[in-house]
């Protein structure tokens, strides 16, 4: 469980192409008073009831570890407290690559931090340049040095459809990420939000994005690519919020506010085609049992996986038993036990 403070822009002297954290976020303000930051907490923790998963505060939204010194320790202390009083486990937040160095690193000694994020985005240069970044690869490459010897739990960010990228630089990306060995990646294709340099660019005809169905299909490559790698896909796609859904924050590109569900919807038909492919013709009724999580993955978004099934194999029946002890990441599919990547 993540408690989440989104404070934008926090930190942050840049203004990179795609970046409008107010719109995104819906948050105005980026400072938090001591009431507020307790009253936000405390509100969460009920929530949680008598769940008892890992629950951890984060910082998100901008570059934690950009901020004055003593505005980091705030937010530490404060937060802080909840961990010494047992309520939380630990605290995280997400900083640039070039503000992660051994000076930085000494403010959170003493604290319980566990996780920390980096908007790595690209590991091509030329894009980082493109996309008015501020930093370049190599530093990513040694802000995660940095951090492992420390060793923190490590989540990097990429993007898709930055200015200048393609899918061979995209996969060159994740390649590098990879051997960077994180805990985790959250993958972000790049939408164009009104009021960023993007808008401007996509208004004059500088910058295409990519459409929903090319991207969805470059982040399930990419997704496949570090499940093959184990590397744990913690999100794909923005987070969902009112400022998305009211359309008067994004101008164009690949925004979809059930993304995730799209890629994993489109993984699930792959691995159902590729095996009905091989089966003998004539068959016209197919069943295929799954952990009930995955069933709504399997259907797709208005059944469309299951049309596709029937309109590709000619079948009368698509039997769709949802079992709660078939394992997460596998599909039964006429008796045939068929893994897929989860
Ligand atoms: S570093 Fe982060 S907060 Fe700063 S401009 Fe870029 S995306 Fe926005």
């Amino acid at each position: 469980m993540i408690i989440p403070f989104f404070l934008p822009h926090i930190g942050c002297p840049y203004r990179c192409v795609f970046c409008n954290q107010r719109a995104v976020t819906g948050v105005r303000q980026n400072v938090v008073s001591p009431e507020q930051f307790r009253y936000q907490v405390k509100r969460f923790l009920a929530y949680r009831g008598e769940q008892r998963d890992r629950v951890q505060i984060a910082f998100y939204g901008g570059n934690f570890l950009g901020q004055k010194k003593n505005q980091i320790t705030f937010l530490l202390d404060e937060a802080s407290k909840f961990v010494a009083a047992g309520d939380v486990d630990s605290l995280r937040f997400s900083t640039r690559p070039d503000t992660i160095n051994d000076e930085s690193l000494d403010i959170l000694e003493d604290y319980p931090v566990a996780t920390i994020e980096i908007g790595v985005q690209s590991m091509d240069d030329g894009v980082l340049t493109l996309t008015k970044r501020g930093h370049t690869a190599l530093d990513s490459q040694k802000a995660v040095h940095l951090l492992k010897q420390r060793k923190y739990e490590i989540g990097l960010q990429i993007m898709v459809g930055l200015p200048g990228d393609d899918e061979i630089r995209s996969f060159s990306t994740a390649e590098k990420v990879a051997d960077l060995f994180p805990d985790f990646v959250r993958i972000y294709p790049t939408v164009v939000l009104k009021e960023s340099l993007l808008a401007k660019w996509y208004l004059q005809g500088r910058y295409t994005p990519l459409s929903l169905g090319s991207s969805v299909a470059l982040v399930k490559k990419l997704f496949l690519f570090f499940a093959g790698k184990q590397i744990q896909v913690i999100r794909m796609g923005l987070q969902a919020s009112d400022q998305l859904k009211n359309g008067r924050t994004i101008m164009a590109g690949p925004y979809h506010p059930a993304f995730g569900h799209l890629v994993y919807s489109e993984i699930f038909l792959d691995r159902v085609l590729s095996h009905l492919n091989h089966r003998r013709s004539g068959v016209d009724a197919v069943s295929i049992k799954l952990h009930p999580r995955n069933t709504s993955h399997l259907r797709g978004l208005n059944n469309q996986n299951i049309k596709q099934l029937k309109k590709t194999f000619l079948l009368k029946t698509v039997q769709i038993i949802s079992d709660s002890k078939c394992p997460t990441d596998r599909v039964v599919i006429d008796g045939a036990s068929i893994p897929v990547p989860q």
